[in-house]
């Protein structure tokens, strides 16, 4: 690589939607943008979240000059800790968007970042770098895109967005600085591709609002509503509403709760006097008085949504009248188990609303005609789609196409490809080392290849394989449960274990309730839980735990 010349090259986020993160460099200085996370997909089990491979950043810790964020979303902001953790650099963004990182931050004990605040239109200078933050719309609030003046020109990065003309907030999207942009010239654009499937516009954040309104005035029993827990303007629209409908919000989830609280100290949520309520003031409340916001949208088995889902929850049970609303998109994967806890709620008498019987969810992200829109205005010379699977990163490369740019100067970068820019050419330059990075908890020497961490895992703590038939329709024991083991204490240990072992299962197996045992998966997942737990309090160990479970 010359001394000289401009690399552009994403790390994660441009064959997958997550871990975003793109490392930009010039000589001896870098910068990246973006550090985020990705959650598992249904065949990694074991599995917390995925990371991007920062190997190259710390190959080159000494020219890294900061870190800059686009917004709050996890898959742009959940690697940080990881990465933070091996370097000490300031990272820049606006006041939300460090709000909640802080409190990432604080979890995994990183006190020390230096996190500086910045507000749109504000000008950075990181070495030979100078980052503008641009206000864009998007399904999180205080979002930014980038306008970055770097000795080769000016690349432009959207971060996401879509085309709100009438956000939640009054926050427009700086369309004048895109076209300023446009008109001094810009050498790259990079933008969120994912959408670029989708004609014609995405729906503003304040259409939900109709649908709310809708529902609220039909629903004679208590709301319930699920949906992400970063998703400050949804939860802004169910606040207005409930207040218009007299209704009291209660917020039920360690994230939700803490996102609330964080974005209304911000003064990013406005809550109005005695409308946010405890879930212990519930008993007091008429049920058409109640809202409760909470998270699970995707179906995650033990999530609050879960636990009401199935009789799970210690306070809530779900009753004729309920009106369950799930206001969140299905992400590609979850569709069994989101379809398992909408079956769930029906069952017991909720009325379940989601996205494909009513308009309760409108996308964050540009769809065909906003992102032609784009480009139009900042009218680059190259052009790389990035947010995006191969497939997105495609269909935008083809609107990019339509608007003029011709396909020579289109870039549908792979993680880690570089994309070096000299004397105002552009062209692909090698790759640097990039990957998946599979974690397991969050502590330190948690973050490991998935195989290693297998390896390890089973070096240390081994498996314990429990493998049991059961009734299909009531769940009875028919065989089993057998335990295998593996590098577990079990072989040396005495029988009496095993035998705990193994009443733990029966034990568990009978009080479970019918719904759970109508559902192999949350069968796993619950014996999972309760011997991780039994095996860490009674004899501090973590085996790999397999359950195995044969319907009859
Ligand atoms: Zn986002
Ligand atoms: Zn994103």
């Amino acid at each position: 690589m010359p001394e000289e010349s401009l690399s552009i090259i994403p790390l994660g986020g441009v064959e997958e939607i997550g871990i975003n993160m793109t490392v930009m460099e010039y000589g001896s200085d870098m910068i990246i943008v973006d550090a985020g996370l990705m959650f598992p997909e249904e065949d990694m089990h074991g599995i917390d979240f995925v990371i991007p491979d920062f190997t190259y950043v710390l190959e080159n810790r000494e020219k890294v000059r900061g870190i800059i964020l686009s917004h709050g979303h996890e898959d742009h902001t959940g690697a940080l800790p990881f990465l933070l953790k091996e370097l000490k650099v300031p990272v820049y963004g606006t006041p939300l968007t460090l709000g909640l990182v802080k409190e990432k931050l604080r979890e995994h004990r990183l006190d020390d970042i230096e996190l500086v605040s910045v507000k749109p239109r504000e000008i950075i200078k990181l070495g030979v770098f100078e980052v503008e933050f641009i206000r864009v719309t998007h399904s999180i609030v205080d979002g930014v895109g980038f306008g970055i003046r770097t000795p080769e020109g000016l690349v432009v990065h959207t971060g996401d967005f879509k085309l709100d003309p009438t956000p939640v907030d009054g926050q427009l999207m700086d369309f004048h600085k895109f076209s300023e942009y446009g008109e001094k010239g810009t050498i790259l654009l990079m933008s969120d591709s994912t959408n670029a499937e989708r004609g014609g516009f995405t729906f503003s954040e304040k259409e939900v609002r109709r649908s709310f309104e809708d529902i609220f005035s039909d629903a004679k029993g208590r709301i319930i509503i699920a949906t992400f827990a970063s998703n400050i303007h949804r939860i802004q629209q169910v606040i207005d509403v409930a207040a218009m409908f007299g209704r009291k919000v209660i917020l039920s989830g360690r994230s939700i709760v803490s996102n609330t609280q964080i974005a209304l100290d911000l003064g990013y949520l406005k809550i109005p006097e005695n409308t946010w309520l405890r879930l212990e003031d519930i008993k007091n409340l008429k049920d058409n008085e109640v809202v409760i916001i909470t998270t699970g949208s995707q179906g995650e088995p033990m999530s609050v949504l879960s636990r009401i889902a199935t009789a799970e929850h210690k306070s809530i049970q779900i009753k004729d009248g309920d009106v369950v609303i799930l206001s969140a998109k299905v992400i590609p994967g979850n569709e069994r188990s989101i379809g398992r806890i909408i079956n769930h709620l029906f069952r017991r008498g909720a009325n379940v609303i989601y996205e494909k019987v009513s308009d309760i969810h409108v996308s964050g992200h540009a769809s065909k005609e906003e992102l032609k829109l784009m480009l139009n205005l900042v009218k680059p010379k190259y052009f790389a789609p990035v947010h995006g699977e191969y497939r997105h990163k495609f269909y935008h490369a083809r609107l990019a196409e339509k608007t003029g740019i011709p396909v020579s100067n289109i870039f549908n970068l792979d993680n880690g490809e570089i994309l070096e820019i000299s004397g105002g050419v552009a062209a692909r330059a090698g790759k640097v080392t990039s990957g998946r990075i599979y974690v397991d908890g969050k502590g330190v020497g948690d973050v490991e290849d998935m195989v290693l961490r297998d390896r390890r895992r089973l070096a240390h703590d081994g498996i314990v394989i429990i493998i049991m038939g059961i009734e299909k329709l009531t769940g009875n024991i028919v065989s089993g449960p057998d335990i295998v083991s593996r590098g577990f204490v079990f072989e040396d240990a005495s029988q009496d274990i095993i035998n705990d072992v193994k009443e733990l299962v029966y034990t568990s197996m009978k009080n479970l309730d019918s719904e759970i045992i109508a559902d192999k998966a949350l069968i796993e997942a619950k014996i999972r839980s309760i011997l991780k737990k039994y095996l860490r309090n009674t004899m501090d160990r973590k085996p790999m735990i397999m359950p195995i479970i044969f319907e009859m």
